[in-house]
């Protein structure tokens, strides 16, 4: 019997064909198969390779119904290359399906990295990478991309965001409105293309660099955005004592207690406990 084949998932190009990485290149020429989300792009990719490796359709809309015919071929000893039309399958794209299936039933899943635009876009867009969050697409829907970044608003983690060129004014919008329009954040547009551009700075400036380019609405879009300022460790706490404190005592007095207790600044204390609004009777 046959040795089972692999399921190789394989990164391909965001737009500088040069970005194929060589062992993409072998393994899309010798597999059995390739499965892509669109056999005509993926085709131009296999000819400008030099490669004749039959095509066959996987998208979001047969996948599910492929999945085993796919499988019964990786049993029957061919190997399978999954790509999607640009960057790395699964990543906002198809393929999901296939690998959960594969590995369930035991078959040897390969990835072949490159490309992804959200790595690109984070790679170079000077915002933290220590900690990032993939949001990819939003809803379309204003309402529900709203609730979305309402929720976004606290996470102190760089997000990193995919949009379609006819909704990138009012997805900045949108962030300005939910973080605030001094975040920080970059507009990666045409990554790896001839008209790779980069806006930068706070959100604010983002929209008017974009606006202000005769190129900008033009293109393929990632957009980092900076989280939220982390919230100081010892801030909750100060805020608790200046509560308690200020139940019982008039502001001043709450705020010079607390400062003590916590070591925070007396100025900080007192400007929290006129805040919470902490003068017993008020
Ligand atoms: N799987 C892909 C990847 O690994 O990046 C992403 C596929 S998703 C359907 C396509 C989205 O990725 C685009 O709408 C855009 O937001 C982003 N994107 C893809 N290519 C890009 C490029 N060259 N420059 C900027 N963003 C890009």
């Amino acid at each position: 019997m046959n040795a089972p084949g692999v399921l190789y998932v394989v990164a391909t190009p965001i737009g500088n064909l040069d970005d194929i990485s060589s062992r993409a290149r072998t393994i899309l020429g010798g597999v059995a198969l390739v499965a892509a989300e669109d056999t005509r792009h993926s085709g131009q990719l296999l000819a400008h390779l030099g490669l004749r490796t039959p095509l066959l359709a996987l998208h979001e809309h047969n996948e599910a119904a492929r999945v085993e015919a796919l499988l019964a071929r990786l049993a029957g000893g061919e190997s399978i290359a999954l790509l999607s039309d640009a960057g790395t399958p699964l990543i906002s794209d198809p393929g999901y399906r296939l690998v959960a299936a594969a590995r369930e039933r035991g078959f040897t899943v390969t990835p072949i990295p490159g490309a992804c635009a959200a790595i690109t876009a984070l790679s170079a867009a000077g915002l933290p990478t220590h900690r990032f969050r993939f949001e990819g697409f939003l809803p379309a829907r204003a309402a529900a991309r709203r609730t979305r970044l309402a929720e976004l608003q606290h996470c102190p983690d760089t997000l990193v965001f995919y949009e379609a060129v006819h909704r990138v004014g009012e997805m900045l919008d949108d962030l300005a409105a939910a973080f605030g329009e001094e975040r920080q954040a970059c507009v990666a547009r045409e990554l790896t293309k001839l008209h790779e551009s980069f806006y930068w700075g706070t959100l604010a400036a983002v929209r008017a660099q974009l606006a202000a380019d005769p190129g900008g609405g033009r293109g393929e879009f990632t957009l980092v955005v900076a989280g939220a300022p982390e919230a100081r460790a010892g801030d909750a706490e100060l805020g608790r004592v200046v509560q308690l404190l200020g139940e019982e005592l008039p502001a001043a007095q709450a705020a010079r207690l607390a400062a003590r207790i916590t070591g925070a600044s007396r100025r900080e204390a007192y400007a929290l406990a006129l805040r919470a609004g902490t003068e017993p009777g008020s």
